[in-house]
């Protein structure tokens, strides 16, 4: 449960919100029952009962974004509701729903969400003592609901870009091993629920060590660049490439089949001794390819094309190897978990 909460954050605020919400409102629903405020009972009633089935179905269904509109229409309309049935005393919680809906929902919902309410409010003009306390709701609310604008997309750009850093790689801009994980488990379930082929490259640059000792890191990492700027230029858009570690990258082909693999190595081969130059001295590299089998854990893929890869290397380097379509028997399976 905590590895979840941990993992999604957006399950965490709602979950968060569910249980302030509980704990805010049920005092005082049970006051209003206590006072004969029946009305204003029920709703606040209502409103702890859907917003925490909301949240149970959040859990069950993992559709917290969905969970997140909701609770913000639900608490906008409550918060709407209940100022209407208590006036004043109820138009207090504006404030607090017009910040909550930001924490709850994208930033333009949450905006619309905001102007519907302090329209909505602004509307009842008994819940107003003069003119000047509307206009001074009019601005309190439009402020509070800026500054929450301003704060949620300064949190929402920051967030993009510590996701950023976290799942690409500094030198080459491509996405990193962690990325490439989470990428290619997805593939291994589209493998096998959707019966959709793919196929995975590994490829290391040739004779690399010798480039950084003959000529420097700079002009290594140099190699680095345009290998992956070349790489990438002669890709389908829904190709990934990856950075594997140090100079080796690993090519994830979905929607790829045997025959597609193969063409693939090969003009990637072609392109690579093409294009790609150190100080004029042509760099190669060596790929290993297999395709994923039915059911294939796609370690046992990545192994497979990392053998093949390790082959190429051994048979004179500049070239491709494909594996056989055979699953990794239990020993060398053994041997992949063991070193990941
Ligand atoms: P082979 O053809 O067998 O692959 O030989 P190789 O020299 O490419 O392989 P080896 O594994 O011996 O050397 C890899 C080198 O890659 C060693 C390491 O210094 C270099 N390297 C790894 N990461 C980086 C990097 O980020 N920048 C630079 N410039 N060099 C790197
Ligand atoms: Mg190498
Ligand atoms: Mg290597």
């Amino acid at each position: 449960m905590l590895e979840r909460l941990r993992g999604d954050f957006h399950l965490t605020i709602i979950t968060l919100f569910g249980l302030i919400a509980v704990i805010a409102i049920v005092p005082f629903g049970a006051y209003r029952f206590l006072r004969g405020q029946w009305l204003a009972g029920v709703v606040d009633t209502a409103l702890v009962g859907v917003i925490a089935t909301t949240v149970v179905l959040a859990w069950r269904s993992g559709h917290t974004r969905l969970a997140g509109i909701v609770i913000a229409l639900i608490n906008s309309t409550g918060c709407a509701l209940i100022a209407h049935l208590l006036g004043h005393v109820g138009m207090m919680w504006a404030y607090v729903v017009l910040l909550s809906n930001f924490l709850l929902t994208t930033q333009r919902l949450a905006f619309l969400i905001n102007v519907g309410l302090i329209a909505v409010l602004l509307l009842q003009p008994e819940l107003f003592l003069d003119p000047g306390e509307c206009w001074s709701f009019l601005a309190t609310a439009g402020l509070v609901s800026l500054f929450a604008l301003i704060y949620a997309h300064r949190a929402e750009s920051q967030h993009r870009q510590l996701e950023a850093l976290a799942t690409h790689d500094p030198l080459t801009g491509l996405p990193n091993r962690r990325l490439m994980e989470i990428e290619l488990a997805e593939a291994q379930r589209r493998r096998r629920t959707e019966a959709r082929p793919a196929a995975l490259l590994v490829l290391d640059l040739d004779h690399f060590k010798r480039v950084n000792d003959q000529l420097g890191h700079e002009a290594g990492d140099q190699v680095l660049r345009d290998f992956a700027a070349l790489v990438q230029s002669v890709l389908r858009k829904r190709d990934r490439l990856y950075r594997f570690g140090g100079e080796e990258f690993v090519l994830l082909l979905p929607g790829t089949d045997a025959e597609g693999l193969r063409a693939a190595s090969q003009k990637l081969l072609q392109c690579v001794r093409d294009g790609l130059r150190c100080a004029l001295a042509p760099v190669t590299v060596s790929m290993g390819g297999a395709s994923l089998l039915p059911d294939e854990p796609w370690m046992d893929c990545l192994a497979r094309a990392d053998a093949a890869m390790y082959l190429a290397k051994q048979q004179g380097r500049d070239r491709c190897v494909i594996a056989t379509d055979t699953p990794l028997d239990e020993t060398s399976r053994r041997q992949v978990h063991e070193t990941a």
